[in-house]
Parts: structure tokens; C-alpha cells; sequence
């Protein structure tokens, strides 16, 4: 049950993601999650470094996809200066959002991979919708206060994980 948490990797930042073993391994796809893992929550446009970060990796091939269990203002107002594929209230860790980006990108799940800061929404999720799933450290320490409960139980599986993992 516990390696359904479990992330296949586990990076500081969106920075770290090797985008050249990423299609090494068949990865065509990339899904975003939004909140503190492109930016933190109450930042309501994508940075000009997320702007050349997504640039760059549509020049190199990838699609992409915005998966956000917010709210359909926030996710629209966030891809005016992405236009990529976007995907609001998703229901993470329901499976039917990933579904969805897959049908949008027309990838198969093996292709795809998920990006995100939470556990129990983002890899959780993708896990068991069968992607690749990275989870990244949040980027800013504010958190709704739905989020800040989990963290505790979500540091304590980082634990574990980085203890059979290392
Ligand atoms: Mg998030």
C-alpha cells in the first residue's frame, strides 16, 4: 500500500526534471500540477521562468498538460500566458483528470508522466492511473490550510520512502 505513495523520483525542484532520460524512456507527456510546484498558491500568472521553462520543453517535444484541484478561474487565468492544455477542479488523486490529459495529449499512460508537491493528490493519483510520477519539493512554505494537514503524514512517507530508496 505504502509504494502507491511512493514517488519513482523524488526532486528538489521542476529544474531537476531531466527532460533528455525523460524521453529516453518513452515519455512524450508531461502533466502539471500548479500549486507550489510551478509556483506557490496565491501566484496568480506563471513567471517568465516557467514561461521559457515550458517553451523549452515544447521545443523539445513534450506536451503539456495543467492538472489543478483548483479552481477553474485560477487555472485559466495561470495558462493565458502557457496556452497548454489545462485541466481544472481535477479531483487528484481521482484518476479521471489523468485520463482526461492523456485523451487531451493523446498519449497512452506509460508516455506520461505527473508533476507535483503532493503526496496524496499528485502521486498518489498517478500512481494509480499508471504514470511515471515526480514529486517535487513545494516551492514556497505557505500551503492552504487543507494542505498544511497533510504535510505532517506526507513527511513521514518521504521519510520511509527516502529510507528504501537511497
Ligand atoms: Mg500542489
Amino acid at each position: 500500500m505504502i509504494k502507491r505513495l511512493y514517488p519513482n523520483l523524488y526532486l528538489n525542484s521542476i529544474n531537476e526534471i531531466d527532460t533528455v532520460a525523460l524521453k529516453q524512456e518513452g515519455i512524450k507527456g508531461i502533466i502539471f500540477d500548479i500549486d507550489n510546484t510551478l509556483v506557490p498558491y496565491d501566484v496568480l500568472d506563471p513567471t517568465d521562468e516557467i514561461i521559457s521553462f515550458f517553451e523549452r520543453l515544447k521545443s523539445e517535444g513534450f506536451q503539456i498538460c495543467l492538472a489543478s484541484n483548483n479552481t477553474e478561474d485560477r487555472v485559466v487565468r495561470f495558462n493565458k500566458g502557457l496556452k497548454v492544455f489545462a485541466i481544472h477542479k481535477s479531483g487528484k488523486p481521482s484518476t479521471k483528470s489523468f485520463k482526461r490529459a492523456l485523451e487531451l495529449m493523446h498519449l497512452t499512460s506509460n508516455q506520461a508522466v505527473i508533476v507535483g508537491d503532493q503526496i496524496f493528490t499528485d502521486v498518489f493519483g498517478g500512481n494509480r492511473a499508471n504514470l511515471k510520477t515526480i514529486l517535487v519539493k513545494p516551492v514556497s512554505e505557505k500551503d492552504e490550510w487543507i494542505t498544511k494537514v497533510k504535510r505532517g503524514i506526507e513527511r513521514k512517507v518521504i521519510a520511509h520512502y527516502e529510507k528504501h530508496n537511497r
